[in-house]
């Protein structure tokens, strides 16, 4: 399988490994937003969120909160942003579904994406298509 990521989990290529369990590998990103940008990704190749087992997902999440605290304490910033990019359409470059863990500092340039609103009655009709699939 050529998966760039799959290949670093395997040690097949070269990574700063931040952590790894049975289900978990996290790495440093080589082009970090911020220093100790961090991936996080399960060790099985899972394409998107939706083909993901809940376990994984929450072994991610898991993962997730701890290196986070770990970001925080030992690089010193105050906080951190989540990202993860889930299919084509939002811009997911790598087809192995991954977190970004990415170190904030208040004033670090980093905005809020752009936002919008609702037409009248767009947000009863956007609730009503949603919770008839939940
Ligand atoms: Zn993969």
């Amino acid at each position: 399988m050529d998966c760039i990521f799959c290949k670093i989990i395997a040690g097949d290529l070269p990574s700063y490994k931040v952590y790894e369990d049975d289900k978990v590998c996290a790495f440093l990103d080589v082009l970090p937003i911020h220093p100790g940008h961090t991936i996080i990704v399960p060790k099985i190749h899972v394409s998107d969120v939706e083909s993901l087992d809940d376990g994984e997902l929450c072994a991610m999440v898991t993962v997730m909160k701890k290196i986070g605290k770990a970001v925080m304490e030992g690089l010193g910033v105050k906080g951190y942003s989540i990202l993860l990019d889930n299919k084509d359409a939002a811009n997911q470059h790598v087809p192995h579904v991954h977190f970004h863990l990415v170190p904030r500092k208040e004033g670090d340039g980093l905005g809020r994406w752009p936002q919008s609103g609702y037409s009248e009655g767009e947000a009863e009709e956007c609730l009503k298509q949603i919770q008839e699939k939940l």
